[in-house]
């Protein structure tokens, strides 16, 4: 296994026009590296070379690419100052966006099918056209990449802009017809591109390894998923870029954390300092919104890294690291109750994205997996339960239950994996098409229920099931059974995407059935502001059991990242409930809290992190948090698999009170300001 990742880094992003004179010229080393060090970082990437494709640091085999303004050997100072004080400076290279190459090397650049390059018209600001991966600039790279290794004491390698591309150049368009395929076939290009990515990575970590087999090396796309699984023997670590503010949103990074934590790789989550986003220039991100994002981190057992970005002239923001020292302090205290720590499943969350076709790929509906990260951390009734986001070659034993959300195809590879997990005493819980072949004609996983028709088509001659439309035109109502009605009552809930046409077989028992509206709402017949009404009348079932197997009809996770009706979650939970009764997790917090345990088995403890931070909508482009709500006198309780020899509150060490019972162990948390990490020893 390789060492730890830093805990406190630094991404200091300097992309520096050629306009712009005086680089580097207020640059004191020992004032940059002091207030790194007094901000407790330990570990920053810096730059080698920016998205402009200027470099900064003296070369003498690539001198005509210094930045024509550059006052001193910027990088080299850098390095030199920090590693005097023990940072380690893994150092930044563009890849795809080098506007200096890009310009003197259309040739170099993606072109497109319809005869265009990619990225950024030649009348618009911005360096993001884009270099394909199969021409001659992958050898000027390796040379400059080469050049780096040997000019500079460097820690690891951070290569920017790195993905698959659909490239009709006339370098992609010739390694296509030596394979055989046909590059008018997009299908057959996007292909190629995959394998071209995947030569690139993996011959320029065996490259840059043969110089110095120590260095780090992670290549970036901006987002961290099941297509990294077969690229894993690249990379050295992981990095999930994520900025809340910046496009991201605070979804994105549990997504891609619950999942990358499960690849084997020690990993990190970035965010950024700015209001926000990469280049907003003199802007701080809300410290409690730091403070949050870090925790979070902690929590899914990654390592922190703050996105800067150093000012032309080279002088670093003293408020800057006054911010990320005050969240960084925090997080020192922290990391002893968090180096080495593994969560602790008990549900995995098959993700749609792993699923998509290669042509489609990027283009994945997130909405199936943002709908269930939301319900699974929200809970209800304080059950928190612990999950991990899986693909299809995820390893299921360690999970009581998988879940399926909408959209998961089970081919005949993915049916037998899941029939000899649900022998050995496995669960699922599927929903919509999850369950059913690529085409959505026929179920291919025995869930106890049949397809029974296509449903209604829309006026333009579409499918109506599993879509939104105005006025909810096609809505269907859901009424829950004595038995599944925990927390809901026996009448119509609004379903407001129309589900799967099903009937059952095989004695399976109806949890919940569909009843239908008087009519479609249509130009000839609707009723007041929105959806028809209920009828009255059970049409087929809507949730249905079998087994260790419950099938719900409708899309409930796209319904529940559309409209947040919380009888979704209920009905959900209710499933839950009956095929996974003991949660490993309670906590009587707000259902806006987060709740996870990880386990640290080097100190034979189990350390539980609740998390109480609430973003809200404050401005028409992103979430914002400016300060949070204690919460006082928390009752936790969690399910003990070893006996407990004693539960307090990490960093403070402060021993709390606990009881044992039913093979729970129970105490209360008194107060939770933001964060709080309890430790539970074990014997
Ligand atoms: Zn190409």
């Amino acid at each position: 296994m390789k060492p730890e990742l830093p805990f406190r880094q630094i991404h200091l992003d300097f992309h520096t026009h050629e306009a712009i004179p005086g680089i580097g010229e207020d640059f004191d080393p020992e004032v940059f590296a002091d207030t790194l060090a007094q901000a407790r970082v330990n570990s920053i990437n810096i730059f080698a070379r920016c998205h402009h494709g200027w470099i900064y640091y003296f070369s003498e085999k690539y001198s005509g690419r210094q930045h024509p303004n550059l006052t001193r050997d910027l990088l080299r100072e850098q390095i030199d100052a920090c590693h005097a004080r023990g940072i380690k400076t893994p150092v930044y290279i563009t890849v795809q966006w080098d506007h200096y190459t890009a310009q003197r090397h259309p040739d170099w650049c993606v072109l497109q099918a319809d005869g265009r390059l990619l990225g950024t018209p030649p009348y618009e600001a911005g360096f993001y056209r884009r270099l394909c991966l199969n021409t001659p600039y992958v050898g000027w790279l390796k040379g400059f990449v080469q050049d780096v290794i040997e000019t500079l004491p460097i820690d690891g390698l951070w290569l920017d802009i790195v993905d698959a591309q659909d490239c009709s150049c006339a370098y992609c368009q010739a390694g296509m017809r030596v394979q055989g395929l046909e590059p008018s076939n997009e299908a057959h290009r996007v292909q190629y591109g995959t394998q071209v990515l995947h030569t690139f990575q993996n011959e320029m970590t065996a490259f840059i390894h043969m110089h110095n087999p120590e260095l780090l090396v992670f290549y970036n796309a901006g987002h961290v998923g099941p297509r990294h699984r077969d690229m894993l023997d690249a990379f050295t670590h992981l990095e999930l870029e994520s900025l809340p503010s910046g496009g991201w949103g605070y979804l994105h990074f549990p997504i891609a954390a619950r999942y990358g934590r499960t690849l084997g790789l020690d990993y990190l989550g970035m965010t950024g300092k700015f209001q926000t986003s990469w280049g907003d220039f003199h802007s701080f991100k809300n410290q409690a919104a730091l403070e949050f994002e870090c925790n979070h981190m902690l929590a899914l057992n990654a390592k922190c890294c703050v996105g800067d970005q150093l000012l032309p002239h080279g002088r670093i923001c003293a408020e800057t690291y006054k911010l990320v020292g005050a969240v960084y302090a925090q997080v020192e205290q922290k990391e002893d109750w968090c180096a080495g720590a593994e969560q602790v499943p008990e549900i995995g969350v098959l993700t749609p994205e792993a699923f998509e076709t290669v042509l489609h790929r990027g283009q994945s509906n997130f909405k199936p997996i943002q709908g269930a990260v939301r319900m699974l951390q929200e809970g209800v009734d304080g059950v928190k339960y612990q999950f991990d986001i899986l693909d299809g070659e995820s390893d299921f034993s360690r999970y009581k239950v998988l879940v399926l959300p909408d959209y998961i195809p089970v081919d005949a590879m993915l049916q037998q994996k899941l029939d000899a997990y649900l022998a050995r005493g496995g669960a699922i819980v599927a929903s919509f098409a999850s369950g059913t072949d690529a085409s959505q004609t026929q179920f291919t996983l025995d869930m106890g229920v049949t397809l029974t028709g296509e449903g209604p088509r829309d006026a333009h001659g579409n499918l109506v099931r599993g879509k939104e439309y105005p006025g909810n035109a096609y809505i269907e109502y859901l009424v829950p059974r004595a038995g599944f009605d925990d927390g809901l009552a026996q009448t119509e809930y609004a379903m407001y995407m129309r589900g799967m046409k099903i009937a059952v077989h095989d004695k399976a028992e109806v949890l919940a059935n569909t009843v239908a509206s008087y009519f479609n709402r249509t130009y000839d017949h609707f009723c007041s502001h929105r959806q028809t009404p209920s009828a009255g009348k059970a049409t087929h079932p809507a949730v249905v059991q079998k087994g260790r197997t419950i099938y719900f009809s409708q899309p409930i996770f796209s319904l529940y990242q559309t409209k947040a009706p919380r009888w979704c979650k209920q009905l959900l939970f209710n499933a839950l409930a009956r095929l996974l009764p003991e949660p490993l997790v309670r906590a009587h917090a707000p259902t806006a809290s987060i709740v996870t345990l990880n386990a640290q088995a080097q100190h034979n403890r189990r350390v539980l992190h609740l998390l109480y931070y609430v973003p809200e909508r404050r401005c028409d482009e992103y979430d914002v948090i400016e300060d949070f709500t204690p919460l006082y006198d928390v009752a936790v309780s969690v399910k003990a698999v070893q006996p407990v020899t004693g539960v307090a509150l990490v960093p403070q060490n402060t021993a709390l009170p606990f009881t044992v019972d039913a093979g729970r162990v129970a105490f209360t948390v008194p107060k939770i300001e933001g964060h709080q990490m309890v430790a539970l020893s074990l014997t």
